[in-house]
């Protein structure tokens, strides 16, 4: 059976989200292993240190790293979008996670904003196909 082909995967959590997303990636750590992550800094620093995956880094959301991300879409370096962002909180970079949220629908990039769907992403035949 050939290799799953090699993903882009993006990962992002607001702060009140972040324990949803490290255990999400904890039960689905072997399969995030096979891809190539890339994440906003301080959640990608906790994937790193608390579960063990190797992250690329961006900035921290609030400092320009939703924008970072939203660049790596439109340069086609994202195949997939996990975003956890928080509906209960209001956040100082509102701007930049609806312009993120924005360019991932405008480049028709599958995209979870909970823990059910990124469940329905990772398993899904596209997603191995
Ligand atoms: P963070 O950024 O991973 O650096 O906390 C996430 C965000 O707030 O968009």
């Amino acid at each position: 059976m050939n290799a799953p082909r090699r993903r882009h995967i993006a990962l992002v959590a607001h702060d009140h989200k972040k324990a949803d997303l490290i255990e999400w990636a904890r039960i689905n750590k072997d399969t995030l292993a096979q891809h190539d992550l890339v994440a906003t800094g301080t959640t990608g620093k906790m994937l790193t240190e608390q579960v063990g995956l190797n992250v690329r880094c961006l900035r921290s959301g609030p400092l320009g790293g939703d924008q970072q991300l939203g660049a790596l879409i439109c340069e086609d370096q994202v195949d997939m979008l996990v975003f956890f962002w928080d509906p209960l909180e209001p956040q100082p970079h509102d701007p930049d996670v609806r312009a993120l949220l924005r360019i991932a629908v405008v480049y028709d990039t599958p995209t979870a904003c909970n823990r059910a769907t990124a469940d329905y992403l990772i398993s899904s035949p596209l997603f191995a196909a």
